[in-house]
């Protein structure tokens, strides 16, 4: 693909090109982008949606999409459904698609593995319990009461549990590692649980759910996945992720994996190797699942995918595009440091993806009639227009203009401020296409407020006319006011009036940051060639920003567009940047 940038080097491409000098995992590079299905996307997971598929495509290597659906009380279809419509929307086709749950006839059996080679028991603390056990960061932990369980005791009841003999949370099956670890993950960890909750992909099948450091590292280990890319704060669960594929050790172990075989599934063994990166964090906006949720389900924004949110629906339906999204995380980069990447940066990638791909039209959000006095009533004709200014192969196309327009309201002003170049009562401003106009007259409304704007044509400054080229400071546009089409245009904003909504300092939470002026809807006026264009389909609305179809209420003669961006970043001018 063509827009794809240049990868930029960074430490986990240089940790797979030395891999595959040293011929490790056989030359071979798999990855896998896992999401736990108990939300939607968002510009975070996009971070790692692209550095695991990324590498995998440069290197010619494959990358799997499997769900993490080990916590079947959170997880429902609706996830794993918009998580694929997602990942494809970025750009990106898995070569396999597996999810945790194939798995656990698999993981069960390396459970009953490692209680026979002595490393996991059934425990029956409490959770509270475990938690009185397990000791702090400075003090070591205690053993369990039910440590020295026998083998034969310890298969007998871990399978009662399977059977479903126990209630929630009456036992676990824990690993038996060293309860005076400094690594408090090490501390005799939880492998499994029971949980009496139908599965969204196992159904009844299961009582019992393995834990995520076990399933997870027994997953890449059975997918054969070689570089497991994951996100800083799993550096201490790592000895753990280790200890469990050393412990199960599948490559000398293949019977365990006989189910997947005689489920007609491969399982090309391996010994992965857990890599962790920074995740990538925007300012002015909140990223967690939880707390995204939160504003779905209290009705604080429309749904997952309201254009303001940050998840990959959210902004697709603003206008965002996937190659945007991409390049952002390309520039953003991958390390270790934790940092937080401006709004704006993202907005920059929107525009210049947008700058080159959007066709050019002509709206106007905010109204006021202007009259050419000097043309016929009935005036009518069609001026011809690049689509774009740049490029082109976008075209021409016809616009028509009649002897009353609209233009902004904002393009005209009776006591201008200074260095105001638009347009003022007895000045002159360029219609954009038509030529020259000079305001005659003003109508206003019992309260005083501008009606209509009249006008005079200089037919000398109409295009191939000697005067065509007369400079004026100013041009503005206009929508032929007998032939605009009235459409709803959502104009969106941040979602949050803080740089850091997730900070709960002075007493408040992100919910108190909400910004009252995220969304403003208004009825604009669009030249009548916007009256039937399909959904999501992007412009520049000159002058005013990017512009998209909304994907679900757009219809084609009852136009509804969400302003994707303005021209320039408001924000950084506001600050004086
Ligand atoms: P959240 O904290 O938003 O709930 P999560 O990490 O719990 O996210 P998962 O579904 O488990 O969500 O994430 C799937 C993958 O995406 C994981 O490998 C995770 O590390 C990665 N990921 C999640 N958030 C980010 C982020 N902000 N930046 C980079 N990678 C991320
Ligand atoms: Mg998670």
């Amino acid at each position: 693909m063509s827009d794809i940038p240049p990868v930029a080097n960074n430490f986990i491409r240089q940790i797979v090109l030395d891999d595959r000098a040293a011929d490790k995992h056989g030359g071979r590079v798999v990855t896998r982008f896992p999401p736990e299905p108990n939300g939607y996307l968002h510009l975070g997971h996009a971070k790692s949606i692209c550095l695991n598929f990324g590498i995998a495509r440069e290197f010619g290597g494959v990358c799997h999409l499997r769900f993490d659906d080990t916590n079947p009380a959170k997880e429902d279809v609706e996830y794993v459904e918009s998580i694929k419509a997602d990942v494809q929307w970025l750009g990106f086709e898995w070569d396999v698609l597996r999810h945790a749950s194939d798995y656990f006839e698999v993981f069960y059996r390396c459970a009953e593995k490692l209680i026979r080679d002595g490393k996991a028991f059934v425990c029956d603390l409490s959770a509270e319990q475990v938690r009185e056990y397990r000791g702090t960061l400075t003090e070591a932990g205690r053993n369990s009461p039910w440590r020295d369980r026998s083998v034969e005791e310890n298969l007998d009841l871990f399978r009662r549990m399977r059977a479903g003999e126990f209630a929630d949370g009456a036992m676990t099956l824990r690993a038996k590692i060293d309860m005076a670890s400094g690594n408090i993950n090490l501390r005799d960890p939880a492998l499994y649980r029971i949980r009496k909750v139908p599965h969204q992909n196992t159904g009844d099948a299961w009582c019992i759910y393995p834990m995520y450091d076990y399933a997870h590292s027994l997953s890449d280990a059975v997918e054969g996945i070689t570089h497991s890319l994951c996100t800083l704060e799993f550096e201490d669960h790592r000895p753990l992720y280790d200890w469990c594929v050393a412990q199960v050790d599948l490559l000398r172990h293949p019977e365990l994996v006989q189910p997947l075989l005689d489920a007609g599934m491969p399982a090309p063994v391996s010994v992965p190797r857990q890599i962790e990166f920074a995740r990538g964090n925007l300012d002015y906006t909140v990223m967690s699942k939880r707390k995204l949720m939160a504003l779905v389900q209290d009705g604080l924004v429309s749904g997952w995918d309201d254009p303001r949110m940050p998840t990959l629906s959210g902004v697709r339906r603003r206008g965002f595009p996937p190659a945007a999204i991409r390049a952002f995380w390309e520039r953003a980069g991958v390390s270790k440091q934790n940092s937080v990447i401006e709004f704006s940066v993202l907005e920059g990638c929107v525009r210049e993806v947008l700058d080159a791909s959007a066709p050019r039209r002509f709206a106007v959000l905010d109204p006021v009639r202007l009259t050419i006095e000097n043309l016929p009533e009935d005036h009518a004709e069609l001026l011809t227009f690049p689509n774009h200014p740049k490029n082109d192969s976008f075209g021409v196309r016809e616009v028509a203009f009649s002897r009353q327009v609209y233009i902004e309201r904002d393009d005209f002003m009776e006591v201008p401020p200074k260095g105001f170049h638009r347009l003022v009562p007895g000045g002159e401003v360029r219609l954009r296409g038509v030529g020259i106009v000079k305001c005659t007259d003003v109508k206003k409304d019992t309260s005083g407020n501008v009606t209509e704007v009249i006008c005079t044509l200089d037919a000398d400054t109409r295009h191939g006319q000697p005067g065509a080229d007369r400079k004026v400071k100013g041009t503005i546009h206009w929508v032929s006011a007998r032939h605009a089409v009235a459409a709803e245009v959502r104009l969106y904003d941040r979602l949050f009036t803080v740089v850091d909504p997730d900070d709960d300092g002075g007493g408040k939470t992100y919910r108190d940051h909400l910004s009252p002026g995220s969304l403003r809807t208004v009825t604009a006026h669009l030249e009548a060639s916007l009256a039937h264009v399909p959904a999501e389909s992007a412009f520049q609305f000159e002058r005013l920003g990017y512009f998209v179809t909304d994907l679900r209420d757009h219809a084609a003669g009852k136009p509804v567009f969400n302003r994707t961006a303005t021209l320039r970043d408001s924000y950084a001018k506001a600050a004086g940047k």
